[in-house]
């Protein structure tokens, strides 16, 4: 994790393997790995194909929207540059795979299972960080 600038929260360091996913963030997409051979997505980057251990997979974009399948409500934050309370969740993509990311632009007493959410994207310089919001 590298911290830059006015940025005070730690930020991804993309990688090889996942340059890519964080190159469509940039350009306001949300990308994940779908493979070519049995249609499964897969998340988070791999090599190979959970399902048919293949590795062809390409980078294809989704909707980004999805629901919240579970979440966490963060009281205490780990680092003083975080504002607590906020939300962790695992959401429910539309298209199946399930994502880890924050809920923001919701008091996070008011997130539900099943809630409705959408990305949006925040350019924070070397990246852009991804967030799931309620959907309007
Ligand atoms: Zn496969």
């Amino acid at each position: 994790m590298v911290t830059t600038g006015e940025w005070k929260k730690t930020l991804p360091e993309p990688s090889w393997l996942t340059q890519p996913f964080w190159d469509a963030t940039k350009q306001g997409k949300l990308k994940l790995q779908r493979c070519t051979t049995c249609g499964e997505y897969v998340w988070t980057p791999q090599m190979a194909c959970r399902s048919c251990l293949t590795e062809t997979l390409e980078w294809t974009e989704v909707s980004g929207r999805g629901s919240v399948y579970s979440f966490v409500v963060i009281h205490r934050a780990a680092n003083p540059a975080y504002t607590a309370p906020y939300t962790i969740a695992v959401v429910d993509l539309e298209e199946g795979p399930r994502i880890f990311s924050d809920v923001i632009g919701i008091d996070p007493e008011n997130v539900t299972i099943g809630l409705p959410v959408e990305v949006e994207f925040e350019d924070v310089g070397p990246v852009a960080l991804y967030h799931f919001r309620p959907r309007r």
